[in-house]
């Protein structure tokens, strides 16, 4: 989907923007795994076109911090989106910050919209008006809180917004994408720099191409891979506050671009809290997943019984995603990651004919009806792979099936089809 990403300095009304341009949404069910506390994208739609919502507003930064911060969310924006929409108060006007943000958004190629706040109402314009000299083209009057000019503004951005986004478009039959994730310092950089030493570095001529600055590609087992934002792992912006936030944003921006993540996972340390967190933002993603155990040369024997056991507890929702135990340091089995992510994207694209799952379905059914639930029993009509990337099913159902009962179909997915390395998506539809 192609993505717009809002932009802004605290109290500008970022958050009232988005809420105001998602609008009220039904609510679809949908059994995605994995829960996600740090979301700052959204899914929306406006006349008919969908697109992703990117709110680098989440967190908002004390004054100290607020230079750099706000120029982070900005260079995450224009790194991963299609259009940025650059909010400002039009009652105070521009800040130092913002003119911070402007410099960036001004170098950009991408469509910049500056959107002026706050205009609650028509006396409010020239000073909407004023802002015409940040550089940044016209300012689009709005108001958030009360919706007055939003629709018009919606409308313009539409315009130039690909149906596409601009990276998936680029990229199709292209280089396969890969996302290195991780907390700080389990060795992103470091295998990085491996692979791209070891290997060869692709190196981008060809004319025309307009290639992202922040992605690589690299030759790995005889085929050419894109690993995507991987500015974002080299450049190591370190922020004092809101570093998780930050490191969030950066993730899910990856993941808006990848197909396949690769989530690194330090074995010296305890799989802890925020390891979980990035996992969860994969499955979130729906992107295909393989796991790398790095820094396996530092593992001793009283360690590495303790890391299985962490493993089995704290990531056994994802024991279907491939495992390689790797060292960054010294290059051990590096050469296992290319073999995990081809069945991982392999699994990712894996589409079962229709006759084929209902098949599976029936068949399911009769050895393991449904609980009855009040003296009935919920039925599955009928099935059908809606789509890939990931594997995503809709049953047609005649009452809600129980989470236990849906894993339970997931996990028989798994046994006959195997689904290595890919999340599996089921949706219901209930008929009554
Ligand atoms: P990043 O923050 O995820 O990019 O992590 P870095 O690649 O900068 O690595 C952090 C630290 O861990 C550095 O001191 C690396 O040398 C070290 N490191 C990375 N991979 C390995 C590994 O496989 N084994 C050992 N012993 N150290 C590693």
């Amino acid at each position: 989907l192609p993505v717009i990403a809002i932009v802004g300095r605290p109290n500008v009304g970022k958050s009232a923007l988005v809420n105001r341009i998602l609008g009220r949404r039904e609510a679809v069910v949908e059994d995605t795994p994995g829960v996600t506390r740090d979301r700052v994208s959204y899914k929306g739609e406006w006349l008919d076109r969908r697109f992703t919502l990117v709110d680098t507003g989440g967190w908002e930064p004390d004054a100290k911090g607020i230079d750099a911060s706000v120029a982070a969310q900005a260079e995450v924006a224009i790194d991963l989106s299609d259009v940025v929409l650059f909010v400002v108060d039009a009652t105070v006007g521009a800040t130092a910050t913002d003119e911070h943000v402007v410099r960036l958004l001004r170098k950009t190629k991408k469509p910049v919209f500056l959107v002026a706040n706050k205009v609650d109402d028509a006396r409010q314009e020239p000073e909407a008006a004023a802002l015409w000299n940040l550089g940044l083209g016209e300012p689009y009057p709005v108001s958030a809180l009360h919706g007055r000019g939003v629709a018009d503004m919606l409308d313009e951005v539409f315009k130039v917004l690909p149906q596409v986004s601009a990276v998936a478009k680029e990229e199709f039959g292209g280089p396969r994408r890969v996302a290195i994730l991780g907390r700080p310092n389990v060795g992103k950089s470091s295998l990085l720099n491996k692979a791209a030493r070891e290997e060869r570095v692709v190196v981008n001529d060809l004319a025309g191409t307009t290639r992202d600055p922040v992605d690589e590609q690299i030759e790995l087992g005889g085929k050419v891979w894109r690993f995507v934002d991987t500015a974002g792992i080299r450049r190591r912006v370190h922020l004092q506050q809101g570093a998780d936030f930050y490191a969030s944003l950066r993730t899910q921006a990856a993941l808006e671009k990848a197909e396949v993540a690769v989530v690194l996972l330090d074995v010296s340390q305890p799989i802890s809290e925020q390891d979980v967190r990035i996992i969860d933002l994969v499955l979130e993603s729906g992107r295909a997943l393989v796991l790398a155990y790095n820094k396996w040369d530092l593992l001793d024997d009283d360690r590495r019984r303790y890391l299985e056991r962490e493993i089995e507890q704290d990531l056994h929702h994802v024991a279907w995603a491939p495992r390689v135990n790797i060292s960054a340091k010294t290059g051990r089995h590096l050469e296992k990651l290319v073999p995990a992510l081809e069945v991982a994207l392999e699994s990712w694209d894996t589409r079962i004919p229709t006759g084929k799952f209902n098949a599976f379905l029936t068949e399911l059914v009769q050895a393991h009806p449904h609980p009855l639930r009040g003296g009935k029993q919920p039925r599955i009509l009928f099935g059908t792979q809606a789509s890939t990337r990931p594997p995503t099913f809709v049953l047609f159902t005649t009452g809600f099936l129980d989470p236990g009962y849906r894993r339970f179909i997931q996990r028989r997915l798994r046994e006959i089809y195997g689904f290595v390395g890919t999340p599996i998506v089921l949706n219901m539809r209930v008929r009554e």
